[in-house]
């Protein structure tokens, strides 16, 4: 008896196989789930399709989460392929590149609502979506990071999208409860994604991350997926509207001072 034995997962936001949705993917899969995935269209065919593959899995749908027909799609399919739902990962952002470098005053008007349209709002379309699938006991996950709470250099607007993830997932786990429902976040430290290097400063930041968290080590995929697992399972039956930090203890730091 594995820990998701006979629970259906949906991931959203794998883009290769250095995403932190396939991390996720793999430490649900090997747990026993029956994963799908739904990425941008772009990436269906060369880079989803044969990632899931790997976990036997034929569920691969594209859905851009600006467009609420796409949406709707996507769980009209999963209803019909599937039937229910237990677990929904949300592991996607974005904002543009000129916003992602020199000064958060200087960001757009469409800038800022477009990174707070697929960073943020997605994570409640992509819920209300999933909403009528869900059964009892199921977990809905985001990705969240530092930069939600205290200022990162070039993190700018999407410090804003993802604090107003963060409280978006309270208000859900505050919905949601009442339909023994549970929805968490998870907020990893620096790891080298594609939408990690669109952040000015990334590399620098990646490289001193190690020699001042207090595990003294960088954060992984499989790291996420494991804590992902918890979330995602009956072991944290009892847990909602939370932050989990899988960030080697970084965010306990008043100020980072590397070994002398
Ligand atoms: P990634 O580039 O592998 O994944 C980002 C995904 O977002 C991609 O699959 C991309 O296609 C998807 N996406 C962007 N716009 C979309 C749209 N309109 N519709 C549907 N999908 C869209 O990078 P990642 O680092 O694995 O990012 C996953 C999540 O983790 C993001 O929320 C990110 O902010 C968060 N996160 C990342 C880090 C890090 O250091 N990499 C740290 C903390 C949190």
């Amino acid at each position: 008896m594995t820990l998701l034995d006979g629970k259906k997962a949906l991931i959203f936001g794998v883009a290769n196989d250095h995403s932190i949705a396939w991390g996720i993917a793999q430490a649900l899969h090997a747990e026993g789930a029956t994963v799908g995935f739904s990425s941008v269209e772009s990436l269906i065919d060369k880079r989803v399709r044969p990632l899931a593959a790997r976990l036997g899995s034929t569920f691969v749908e594209p859905c851009d989460v600006q467009d609420d027909g796409q949406i709707h799609a996507v769980f009209d399919k999963w209803r019909d392929s599937e039937g229910e739902l237990d677990v929904l990962v949300h592991a996607l952002a974005f904002a543009r590149r000129e916003e992602l470098d020199g000064a958060f005053v200087d960001t757009s008007r469409d800038g800022f609502a477009l990174a707070l349209d697929v960073s943020c709002y997605s994570l409640l379309a992509l819920t209300r979506g999933a909403l009528p699938l869900l059964r009892p006991g199921a977990s809905i996950l985001t990705l969240t990071y530092y930069g939600a709470e205290k200022v990162v250099a070039h993190y700018n607007v999407m410090g804003v999208a993802k604090a107003a993830l963060e409280a978006s997932v309270r208000y859900l786990a505050a919905d949601l409860g009442p339909r023994a429902v549970r929805v968490n976040a998870i907020s990893a430290g620096p790891i080298r994604t594609l939408a990690a290097s669109g952040i000015a400063g990334f590399k620098s930041m990646y490289g001193s991350f190690r020699d001042v968290a207090p595990l003294r080590k960088n954060i992984t995929i499989d790291d996420v997926g494991r804590a992902a697992l918890f979330l995602a399972s009956d072991l944290s039956s009892a847990v909602t509207g939370e932050v989990l930090y899988v960030d080697g203890g970084f965010n306990i730091l008043g100020v980072p001072t590397r070994d002398e």
